[in-house]
């Protein structure tokens, strides 16, 4: 489980999250979903370690991992950008974060090989980031994230650099990807289609609060408030 405990966050005097508690279940796939501003990105960084909590706790399988650095969190985190190197090949950017670790080369190649072959990218490890499409860069950039064998994956809209029809493919890659890698994934997005097609559970943010949390057919019918009534029948 991933449990938020009364999360708090102000950015000097300006308070950016209430009261954030959320207990998220093992091999959840949990959409954070609200208005630009109202704090979702914030609270996954937090999440992640990237950025500190005011007051609160994040406690993941029971352990309080609130101050432990973010390595040691067993989570990784997908960004909108892809923040790949380009003078480096496919296969080494996936590999990166084990070259860090100095992990040995056979184990390394069979979790960058692994990764690849369940993001189709095997017969595409030869070449540089610039000769692949945006989707396909994405991809690589959640390689990076799989050969670390993380308990929990973060992503921040992922795939909002991309085009509608290749937004709707890798949505269902996303999905297939979480029923292979058995993980916990918490999502963050804007658009209310991804959230209500992608998500077990959703998490509704407004104004850094937690307006309701259930599964898509939960807030379709029994919407807790007007906001989530109107921000999930609203189409995109
Ligand atoms: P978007 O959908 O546009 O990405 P978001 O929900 O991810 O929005 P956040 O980036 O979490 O929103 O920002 C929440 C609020 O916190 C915003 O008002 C933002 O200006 C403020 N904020 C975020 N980071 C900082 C910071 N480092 N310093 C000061 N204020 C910040
Ligand atoms: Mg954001």
């Amino acid at each position: 489980t991933l449990d938020l405990n009364a999360i708090n966050k102000s950015f000097g005097a300006a308070k950016v999250l209430h009261d954030i508690s959320l207990a998220i279940k093992d091999k959840e796939f949990v959409v954070f979903v609200g208005p630009s501003g109202c704090g979702k990105s914030t609270l996954l960084r937090i999440i992640a370690g990237l950025e500190e909590a005011t007051s609160g706790q994040i406690v993941i399988g029971g352990t309080d991992v609130s101050t432990a650095n973010p390595v040691d969190r067993g989570i990784s985190m997908v960004f909108q950008s892809y923040a790949l190197y380009p003078h480096l090949s496919v296969y080494e950017n996936i590999a990166f974060p084990l070259r860090v670790q100095k992990m040995d080369s056979a184990e390394l190649d069979s979790r960058v090989q692994k990764a690849a072959g369940i993001l189709q990218l095997t017969d595409k490890l030869h070449l540089k980031p610039g000769q692949l499409s945006g989707g396909q860069r994405q991809r690589v950039a959640i390689g990076r994230s799989i050969v670390r064998n993380p308990k929990v994956f973060l992503f921040d809209e992922p795939l909002s650099n991309l085009d509608a029809a290749l937004r709707g493919d890798m949505r269902v890659e996303l999905s297939q990807l979480h029923r292979n890698l058995d993980a916990t994934m918490v999502y963050v997005t804007h658009d209310q289609v991804e959230a209500m097609t992608m998500a077990d559970r959703i998490v509704v943010l407004n104004a850094g609060r937690v307006e309701q949390f259930g599964s898509p057919m939960e807030l379709y019918h029994h919407p807790a408030t007007k906001f989530v009534a109107s921000f999930i029948g609203q189409p995109n």
